[in-house]
């Protein structure tokens, strides 16, 4: 199993690795700058160096840079958007060439022009970032659906992904929170939300998944994420997530609320539960 958690990067790149592995964790999550604001630290090589050696002396799984919360693509505020474009277009480059396998953003919320102009922008906004020569895959993440969120749908994703220049280049980050939240019933049915998916946007393009529980009801609309079990998706869903076969071989990030040593006892509990149920 590939799993890990979002880490911090306050002590640097290297030293969230170490803490990854004093998890017992083989991935990670990392912000690809403040995530509240627009600075960013460069690493030195020899940090750089270090972090790679430690993913690869201890077989990371793909790694997961998220784009700060600050950027809105979709917005029709000239001084909004061009920030989100100068960001996305930064963090492809300098996650790519940190090796990062992917990185995934919040489509964006339309704030009033309606969907189809909000994806026009975040198409726009994509194809001045996405050269096509990466190696790292875009993330699009599924949302809650809150407010003027993009991106509730399966179907909104796959317009957006359709219509930039390289669609190669795009892949889905299913957050397990955010769609039960937005009405796809995972927990009552699982086999059937990926039914759809793979329908709609096609399970080879899931490349992570965000592994929460919600403190929201289903259909509520409301991001809000819980431990695993602390929600109203339940510890037996979230284990059926990382068991189904469509889904076993992606790599898990928890966004719950809690510090390192919470989320080391949670992976640690996960794993037992995978032993108990013979399935890991
Ligand atoms: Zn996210």
């Amino acid at each position: 199993m590939i799993i890990g958690t979002h880490m911090s990067i306050a002590d640097g790149i290297a030293r969230a690795a170490e803490n990854v592995v004093k998890m017992e964790a083989n991935t990670m999550q990392i912000f690809s700058r403040n995530p509240r604001g627009s600075t960013y630290r460069t690493y030195s090589a020899k940090e750089v160096e270090k972090f790679q050696k430690i993913r690869e002396e201890h077989h990371f799984g793909p790694l997961l840079a998220h784009a700060p919360y600050t950027m809105n693509l979709a917005s029709p505020k000239d001084s909004v958007y061009e920030f989100a474009c100068m960001v996305i277009k930064e963090d492809i480059a300098r996650m790519d060439a940190l090796g990062i396998e992917n990185i995934v953003f919040h489509p964006g919320s339309h704030t009033g022009i309606g969907e189809q102009e909000g994806i026009r922008n975040i198409i726009a906004g994509l194809d001045q970032a996405i050269t096509g020569e990466e190696t790292i895959t875009v993330l699009l993440e599924t949302m809650s659906g809150k407010g003027t969120e993009i991106g509730r749908s399966f179907e909104e994703l796959r317009t957006i992904r359709e219509g930039v220049a390289h669609p190669e280049r795009i892949g889905i980050c299913l957050d397990t929170c955010h769609v039960f939240a937005a009405g796809y019933d995972i927990a009552g049915d699982l086999d059937g939300v990926l039914e759809e998916f793979d329908r709609v946007l096609g399970l080879e393009l899931l490349r992570a998944v965000h592994l929460n529980d919600s403190l929201m009801p289903f259909g509520s609309r409301k991001d809000r994420h819980a431990v695993l079990g602390g929600g109203a998706v339940g510890m037996e869903t979230l284990l059926k997530v990382i068991t189904h076969p469509y889904l076993k071989k992606l790599p898990f990030y928890l966004e719950t609320p809690l510090d390192d040593a919470g989320h080391k006892e949670e992976i640690r509990m996960l794993k037992e539960r995978l032993n108990d149920t013979g399935k890991s």
